[in-house]
């Protein structure tokens, strides 16, 4: 089998324009999947695993800007700073998966488990896509999430980059499986606090066909922070009622089916329990009077 390898991005478009058939391969861990179980037999591979401008991350506008070759193991090393995401990338796989896998790959792959997505539809992020005849363009996740498996790419353009605002407040990210390790989302959440918006945002994995946010959750627990004054003093005690009503709301929004690793209840369920159990840990994490202090 033929394998290309561009040595710049420039030249992967290229390949990607004049090659159709070659198939993009950045780290690996769903393509050889695919190759071994005999689902995949390419022509040619198109080998993105060496193009230096997609490995990396950095800020740009006021954005995060992450390379679609960066690999969740240096998610999980270098992005602290953004705890929803980076405890996504961590529960990717084993090491190795993770020292292979790129949050590219996650986008391309879109499978409605794919771990990223969650953190990257609760940071409101822009997918951008290159080709080597239009140039760039930038997409809402939404807008490039079309369905399981389905994307907006189209066959001359690579995923080049995601970027979004860094949000300012407590986010975390939550999966449960039939396992703690090496284990497909059976359900996951993000939620992510956005202390400027003074909004919460919720998104949903392995619950409907793609990554999915609960709106109608988060407008009401965004009605029921601003009512307990939570986002101007750390310390307000938000009820019970309300986690159960925010985590309920969440519930309702998932369109979770049966399969193999769950049913379509146990989903609506754990999808509950795991909102409730996010919105406190944003609300414990909050360092006390911060907005109050100003
Ligand atoms: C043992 C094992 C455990 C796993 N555990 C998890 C898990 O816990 N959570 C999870 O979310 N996933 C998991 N995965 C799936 C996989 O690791 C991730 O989806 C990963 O992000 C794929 O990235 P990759 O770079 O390896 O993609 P590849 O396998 O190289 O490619 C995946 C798809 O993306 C396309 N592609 C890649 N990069 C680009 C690009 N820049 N532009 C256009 N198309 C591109 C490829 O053509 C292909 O269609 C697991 C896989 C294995 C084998």
């Amino acid at each position: 089998m033929e394998v290309l390898r561009p040595a710049t991005l420039a030249e992967a478009l290229e390949a990607r324009s004049a090659r159709p058939e070659a198939f993009p391969i950045a780290g690996g861990t769903d393509v050889m999947v695919a190759v071994n179980f005999d689902r995949l037999r390419p022509e040619a591979f198109l080998d993105l695993s060496r193009l230096d401008e997609l490995r990396g991350w950095h800020e740009e506008d006021g954005e995060v800007v992450l390379g679609a070759g960066l690999t969740f193991a240096r998610i999980e090393r270098e992005l602290a700073s953004l705890p929803a995401l980076a405890q996504a990338a961590r529960s990717v796989g084993s090491p190795q998966i993770r020292a292979r896998g790129t949050i590219g790959g996650n986008l391309a792959t879109a499978s409605p488990a794919g771990d990223a997505l969650p953190a990257l539809a609760a940071y409101e992020a822009d997918v951008v896509l290159g080709s080597a005849a239009r140039g760039e363009r930038r997409v809402s996740l939404r807008e490039f999430l079309l369905g399981p498996k389905r994307t907006s790419l189209e066959p001359d353009e690579l995923v080049l980059a995601v970027r979004f605002r860094s949000p300012h407040g407590p986010g975390s990210f939550s999966k449960v499986g039939t396992r703690n390790a090496m284990v497909i989302a059976v359900a996951s959440l993000c939620l992510q606090l956005d202390e400027d918006a003074r909004a919460v945002r919720v998104a949903m994995g392995s619950v409907g066909p793609t990554v999915l946010r609960a709106t109608e959750a988060e407008a009401f627990a965004a009605r029921a922070l601003a009512e307990a004054g939570a986002f101007d003093a750390a310390a307000a005690p938000v009820p019970a009622a309300t986690l159960r009503e925010f985590g309920q709301l969440a519930g309702a929004a998932a369109r979770p089916i049966d399969d193999v690793r769950g049913t379509a209840a146990y989903r609506r369920h754990a999808v509950e329990v795991l909102a409730r159990r996010a919105l406190s840990w944003a609300l414990e994490g909050r360092p006390a009077g911060r907005r109050a202090a100003g």
